[in-house]
């Protein structure tokens, strides 16, 4: 029989949490599966460098990822200062710069804001205003972009404070746990199928089963520690290939990524990435060149075809997925659909690209 108000998450992934959370605060008793252990440092969750920019990357995303993403930058910033431990987070906008010879993707950039209604949230910077914005690129860049409101976030800071909210706000964590099977509104662990109101199945790459197009796509990244660098901002650099950023954290910690290849192979970062990436560090500050390597990291993102994400309902089970290089930007926006279609049982009117349910599929 189901369970009144009893709800499942499959998946403790930054969009399972994150989905657990807000299904928890309106009022459901939230049960949390994960095959994995609480470290939660194996899954493409853990990889990322939590940039939460809705615009700047918008010459290759689609325009959904945009408004879609406003909406959840508002959420992460009601939802972060209500978590029960400390988490990195800065909301300073995100500067965008081109070497000359790059600059015509700057100038496509700018173009594809302008075109699709965005102007609002991009400030093109003479010499002089980006100096004051960051003076440490003095003389090294004549131009650039600057989008605002966009931020970033520590995922190792916050997938733990995620953990530790949920624990204290009565959810039911069971880790090392894998969910066999889902069907309508129910799963089966150890051989046994648990009921529930609704099942949340947050479970990326692993989907397959009800996403079977779904592939992964192979993201790299890299830590530095350069004392000497002083930048206050995340910057992302124009290049012929990857949108590559360079995300500053505390302690002179500096995430480059990511690499974006057509692959579902694991294996280590390849010589070629960590060429093209150091390069584009070293290139932006010459203080790069003295970091140090702190570590290099891989995983695959969940991408459909469409490069969107999308919730697929059966019955009183809801599939969430696609998250491909936003999860950090979009998971908010899904989950507050998905607690919206829980609690309505209807899909809001902006959502109409995500609830798909045929697509992909
Ligand atoms: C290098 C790199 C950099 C990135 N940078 C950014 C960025 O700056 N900004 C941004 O927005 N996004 C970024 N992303 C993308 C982002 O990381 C992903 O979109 C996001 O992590 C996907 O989250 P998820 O919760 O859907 O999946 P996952 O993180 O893969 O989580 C799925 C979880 O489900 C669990 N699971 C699977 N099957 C089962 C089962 N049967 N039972 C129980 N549990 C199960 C898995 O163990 C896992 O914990 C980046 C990705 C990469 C690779």
């Amino acid at each position: 029989m189901t369970k009144q108000n009893q709800v499942a998450v499959v998946g403790a992934g930054v969009l399972g949490l994150i989905q657990a959370l807000l299904l928890q605060r309106t009022g459901h008793q939230v049960t949390l599966f994960e095959r994995e252990n609480e470290r939660l440092d194996h899954h493409c969750s853990s990889v990322a460098a939590g940039m939460i920019a809705p615009f700047c990357e918008l010459n290759e995303a689609e325009p959904e990822a945009a408004s879609w993403g406003a909406q959840a930058l508002a959420v992460w910033q009601s939802i972060l200062p209500t978590l029960k431990a400390p988490v990195h987070s800065s909301f300073e906008g995100t500067l965008v710069i081109a070497h000359h010879q790059d600059r015509t993707g700057l100038q496509h950039l700018a173009e594809r804001v302008k075109h699709l209604g965005f102007e609002h949230s991009m400030r093109v910077l003479s010499r002089q205003t980006l100096r004051d914005l960051e003076p440490e690129l003095e003389g090294r860049f004549a131009e650039g972009l600057f989008f605002s409101p966009e931020g970033e976030v520590d995922p190792r800071m916050l997938l733990p404070a995620l953990v530790q909210t949920l624990r204290s706000e009565g959810a039911i964590l069971r880790f090392q746990t894998p969910v066999e099977e889902i069907q309508d509104g129910k799963l089966r662990v150890h051989a046994e199928w648990q009921e529930f109101e609704w099942v949340l199945d947050c479970r990326g790459l692993a989907a397959r089963d009800i996403f079977p197009h779904i592939r992964g796509v192979r993201g790299e990244v890299m830590l530095l520690r350069a004392p000497d660098v002083q930048l206050r901002r995340p910057i992302r650099m124009v290049h012929p290939r990857y949108p590559l950023y360079i995300v500053p954290r505390p302690d002179h910690h500096f995430f480059i990524g990511a690499t974006a290849v057509e692959s579902e192979s694991m294996r280590k970062t390849t010589v070629k990435s960590a060429l093209e990436m150091l390069s584009a560090a070293y290139s932006l500050h010459p203080a790069f060149a003295e970091a140090e390597i702190i570590e290099t990291r891989v995983h695959l993102r969940p991408t459909l075809p469409e490069h969107l994400p999308a919730i697929r309902q059966q019955g009183h089970t809801l599939h969430l997925n696609g998250l491909t290089r936003h999860g950090y930007l979009l998971a908010p926006y899904l989950a507050k659909t998905a607690t919206h279609f829980v609690q309505h049982q209807t899909w809001p009117e902006d959502a109409h690209r995500l609830h798909r349910p045929q697509a992909s599929a």
